[in-house]
């Protein structure tokens, strides 16, 4: 049984003037604060119709105010408890003092994200949804609607909850290739604004510089580093070892390529170091005459199967391309809107420990260790997937969750 809640109130639309502001009400007492409200003890509305009523100090029984006033009866409403939907007319003094007739009839204003919190408390949500709610309030892009409203519909848990579905987790690092075949270009072609130091003399990126961007309401980051080159000097070899690092870390490398040049030792060694998987190439400055796609290809050989895009980042061709490409990697062919895609650092921590998990249990099937420590692993990757839909999370994680909900949602 859970325990009843108190209940609460709060301002549901922004502070400050508009034509109407909405006043929420959620828990057992809602409709006995609104009867006094409208002066009329016998005021019980039909659940899911609005009606018009005036709204009285009950101190004064001064007129305050002329609302509609919706009535969603438990359990049938977001919370799951009675709430009262008051929109009256939107004067933040006068919206003020109808709260304060509330509070002073035993309601307490609600902390941010609370009446979500109750949905989640009453099973009406889960925890992605809550999130959802809370990501689709703060979208600033279409794309990120999309996303919340295909994560409110509980996309991410019933992907979860049959299986552990395959995860996207989407860093890409532009980091490879040789001095001046043109990567600080690109990566500003990509950033649209000039951020990377593009220069003639070769090896001068000697800086790491990091930007996030959106490919396709996708948070990519791109990382800028040192070309990969027999260092010259101290400053240019730190570049060099950053890069080094920067690929190691990550999901995918985009190899530049120089493609109006001829491959060089320096290019054949970088490529047969790459994992065919991880490896995106760009053959960079196709507007030039002496570029030479058929070349590049014969020198691939054996390492046919690594994905190739042809681009100039002088003009912008073929950048789109490059664009669909990087998204491809992370598809594994399945088109990106039918897929799932994770991109909440919650759900995303909280699945790489489960396949962590899951990844030591079959080590230990394979060892044949008993059946009990195969189980650890289990019933820890089981946690992390309940962790994710809010079944087993502690009130210290929901209200670090909730502390970032704005007040009245
Ligand atoms: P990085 O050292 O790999 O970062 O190379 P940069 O981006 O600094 O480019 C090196 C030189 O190649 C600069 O002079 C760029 O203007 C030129 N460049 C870069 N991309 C292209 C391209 O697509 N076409 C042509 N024609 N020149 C390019």
């Amino acid at each position: 049984m859970l325990p009843v809640l108190d209940t609460i109130v709060a301002l549901s639309t922004p502070p400050g003037r508009s034509g109407i502001g909405v006043i929420r009400l959620s828990g057992s007492r809602s409709v006995a604060i609104t009867q006094i409200l409208v002066a009329d003890t016998l005021f019980l509305p039909h659940p899911n119709d609005a009606r018009l009523r005036t709204l009285y100090d009950p101190a004064n029984a001064h007129v305050l105010d002329e609302a509609i006033i919706t009535f969603f009866k438990a359990p049938h409403s977001f919370t799951g408890e009675d709430v009262i939907e008051l929109s009256c007319h939107g004067s933040p003094v006068l919206l003020r003092a109808i709260i304060d007739v509330a509070l002073g009839l035993d309601a307490r204003i609600a902390d941010p994200g609370e009446f979500t919190l109750r949905a989640l408390r009453h099973g009406k949500i889960d925890l992605t949804q809550a999130e959802a709610i809370r990501d689709l309030i703060d979208a600033q892009t279409t794309a990120a609607v999309l996303q919340a409203n295909r994560q409110l519909s509980g996309e991410v848990s019933h992907t979860i909850r049959p299986s552990r579905e395959q995860l996207i987790d989407v860093i890409v690092r532009l980091v490879l290739g040789r001095p001046n075949v043109g990567k600080s270009s690109l990566f500003n072609r990509l950033l649209a604004h000039d951020r990377a130091i593009v220069t003639e003399t070769p090896g001068t990126t000697r800086d790491t510089l990091s930007e996030s961007i959106d490919i396709d309401g996708v948070p990519v980051q791109l990382t800028d580093t040192a070309g990969v080159r027999d260092a010259r000097d101290a400053i240019e070899s730190m570049g060099v070892a950053r890069t080094q690092r920067a690929v190691t870390d990550a999901d995918l490398v985009v190899l530049v390529i120089d493609g109006s040049q001829d491959l060089t030792r320096e290019d054949h060694r970088i490529l047969s170091e790459t994992d065919l998987h991880r490896t995106l190439v760009v053959l960079n400055k196709n507007d030039l005459s002496t570029f030479d796609n058929e070349t590049f290809l014969r020198a691939l050989n054996d390492r046919k199967a690594l994905d190739v895009v042809s681009i100039s980042a002088k003009t912008g061709a073929g950048v789109d391309d490059l664009r669909k490409a990087i998204m491809r990697q992370f598809s594994n062919g399945v088109d990106l809107s039918e897929s799932l895609i994770i991109t909440n650092a919650r759900h995303h921590d909280l699945l790489n420990r489960a396949i962590g998990a899951i990844s030591s249990s079959r080590a230990l099937i394979e060892k044949r260790a008993t059946e009990e420590l195969v189980l650890v692993g289990l019933h820890n990757a089981l946690r992390c997937l309940d962790e994710i839909l809010g079944e087993t999370t502690t009130d210290d994680i929901l209200g670090r969750i909730f502390s970032t909900f704005c007040i009245g949602k």
